[in-house]
């Protein structure tokens, strides 16, 4: 039986029609909306992108259209779910009047859904814009200083304490951290939090800085970061954000003035690590800001089948190193999910060596359940 016809129909439905139909709790702003995932769990492992209409869930490490998504949430046959999302039988005659209708409202929906996705990235990197214009180098004594020494960098703090930057990193000495409070039937921002901020620009391959990473700071707490709760929900705040478009961008923490190696860990304190305990000559070390940013999307086998080890070299918002680059090093972190954690990294470097001829990739191991830095501050006590 030919199904393009209920396949066409089917995708006319987009994945966060189906999620918000299901009912499934999902954020409510932005072109990536979070959510537990209705199969497994957690928080936010669940993701859709609005623009692009693809979903992923990290933990079941699956993802596609919207047919794949009825498939994998409800087991069914590529079949079922499209008779599942039309509801109609693939049997059934099509009335060529109502596909035309379902499809003009579709292409309706999709370029609205794009605006409103547009938008909202222009607002995050305004906003993104904003913070790095109230962010500053790193001053002697300074915010920034103290939490590199608390991680056990003191040879990077030397290096503010000197006056000689080495890092690219910037500091907000007071910063007031907002949250929107709903108040009868408008939303009020309310300033829950006055403290120091450790900044890193997110920059793109082509050098915009477009997003920001923000490491909120205390330096009371065991770690230096801020621990607050959320006044609304009791639940911590995270002690770090980003905003702004960060696709394919990297922090790029130092660079010398001819590199030909290129460090990527997961984290700042990470990637600052490799730098102080493993300096190398003509080496870069850049913060890869999330995994999935540094993995990109996952590619398909020579028989067409989905492989989380391959990158899908059609994705042009993934991290790709720089032209210079002949050796890529991945810092493989050891307190996350291992098998997933793997498969992003093969991806990341194996993205770089397709896309750049003649560079060698390599993936670097901290010890089991460590972080580089845990091993460093450890190491230090
Ligand atoms: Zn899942």
């Amino acid at each position: 039986m030919n199904l393009d016809h209920l396949k066409n129909e089917a995708q006319n439905t987009s994945c966060i029609d189906w999620a918000e139909r299901q009912g499934w709790a999902i954020t409510k702003r932005g072109n990536d909306r979070f959510g537990p995932c209705p199969l497994c769990g957690g928080t936010d492992r669940f993701a859709i992108n609005i623009s692009k209409n693809v979903w992923l869930c990290r933990q079941c490490d699956v993802g596609g259209d919207v047919i794949k998504l009825v498939q994998h949430m409800e087991g069914l046959d590529y079949k079922s779910a499209l008779e599942r999302i039309t509801g109609r039988k693939a049997a059934e005659p099509i009335d060529p009047a109502r596909e035309a209708e379902l499809k003009a409202q579709a292409e309706q929906d999709r370029l609205a859904r794009e605006r409103v996705a547009n938008r909202y990235r222009q607002d995050q990197i305004r906003s993104a814009r904003r913070i790095m214009n109230l962010a500053r180098l790193p001053k002697p004594g300074g915010p920034v200083e103290a939490y590199l020494r608390k991680r056990g960098l003191d040879k990077l703090a030397d290096t503010i304490a000197q006056g000689r930057f080495k890092i690219l990193l910037r500091e907000i000495e007071r910063f007031e951290r907002k949250i929107p409070v709903k108040n009868g039937g408008k939303v009020e921002w309310i300033t829950i939090d006055e403290c120091p901020v450790m900044v890193g620009e997110i920059i793109k391959p082509n050098d915009d800085l477009d997003a920001v990473h923000m490491t909120f700071l205390d330096p009371t707490t065991p770690k230096g970061k801020r621990e607050k709760a959320d006044p609304n929900t009791g639940n911590p705040l995270p002690s770090k954000i980003m905003k702004g478009s960060k696709k394919s961008g990297a922090i790029r923490l130092y660079t010398p003035s001819a590199p030909t190696r290129l460090v990527v860990g997961e984290g700042i304190e990470t990637t600052l690590t490799a730098l102080q305990e493993a300096y190398q000559p003509n080496t870069a070390y850049w913060c890869g800001a999330d995994l999935g940013n540094m993995a990109g999307a996952a590619g398909e086998d020579e028989n067409g089948k989905r492989c989380n080890h391959l990158p899908d070299l059609n994705d042009d918002e993934a991290f790709v190193p720089p032209a210079w680059c002949k050796e890529l090093v991945l810092l493989r972190d050891g307190d996350s999910d291992s098998k997933k954690t793997d498969n992003q990294l093969q991806r990341c470097g194996r993205r770089a060596m397709a896309l750049r001829p003649g560079l060698v990739a390599k993936i670097a191991n901290a010890a089991d359940g460590k972080d580089f830095n845990d091993m460093l501050v450890e190491g230090a006590e």
